[in-house]
């Protein structure tokens, strides 16, 4: 799998390759917070099969328990996570890949900490566009 991606303002680009990587959802607290959503679905892939085009100019980072947040410096997207005890893996946050329809995650970790509703979406009402 071949894929390029992008902060929500285009100031950070990137592209990787991956053999079937795992594609996660995390529901534990530190995601929630970090990234204001209920989880955080993530690809995990490589660190080597990564690569940026201009990374020091545009990313910042927070590290917390030995975890690192890299989101870009202009719009505060989350782009990707490293973790000092995986130091050969990237966990590329789902929201940043270009082109993402052809890949879904396969489990859930951290469901100790997961919301009751975050596993039941498909008993939600669905609008094609928003409710106004
Ligand atoms: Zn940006
Ligand atoms: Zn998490």
């Amino acid at each position: 799998m071949k894929k390029q991606g992008s902060c929500g303002c285009g100031a950070v680009q990137y592209s990787f390759e991956a053999n079937k990587p795992r594609i996660i959802n995390c529901h534990c607290s530190m995601c929630r917070a970090f990234n204001g959503a209920a989880f955080s679905t993530y690809v995990i892939i490589p660190a080597d099969s990564f690569s940026f085009r201009d990374e020091a100019a545009h990313l910042a980072s927070y590290c917390k328990e030995n975890a690192t947040k890299f989101f870009c410096r202009e719009c505060g997207s989350p782009v990707f996570n490293s973790h000092a005890k995986y130091q050969t893996i990237r966990l590329i946050h789902f929201g940043s890949i270009h082109d993402s329809s052809d890949i879904q995650p396969k489990l859930n970790v951290w469901c100790e900490n997961h919301l009751q509703w975050s596993m039941r979406l498909d008993q939600l009402k669905n609008f094609e566009h928003g409710m106004a």
